[in-house]
């Protein structure tokens, strides 16, 4: 793949991709749940190529161990209110991520 030489113009067809990706994944997960995990995972090498972060909507929607989509069905989302944290715990493997919340 060419390499746009403007690093501006690179992260933001970057961010574009993830974004897609990630409502691609979104669409397929129901169906074929290995489609979606193929293209999260392709979302996530974007992201290192490229130095683009997983903005946060979607940091909730896939497991940074298996690189595997999360939906309800596919990991467990609990809300810690003594540190203000979301608890989202991988089905898949087990791994748990801790991400911060704010009362709104
Ligand atoms: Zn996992």
């Amino acid at each position: 793949m060419a390499r746009p030489k403007d690093k501006k113009a690179q992260s933001q067809i970057a961010s574009e991709r993830i974004g897609i990706l990630f409502t691609l994944a979104a669409e397929l997960a129901p169906k074929d749940k290995e489609a979606a995990d193929r293209l999260v995972a392709l979302a996530h090498r974007i992201s290192l190529r490229t130095n683009v972060g997983i903005p946060k909507r979607f940091k909730i929607a896939y497991c940074r161990d298996c690189k595997s989509y999360l939906s309800s069905e596919t990991a467990s989302y609990r809300l810690d209110p003594a540190n203000k944290r979301l608890r989202i715990r991988c089905l898949g493997c087990g791994s748990v991520r801790l991400l911060p919340y704010r009362r709104s």
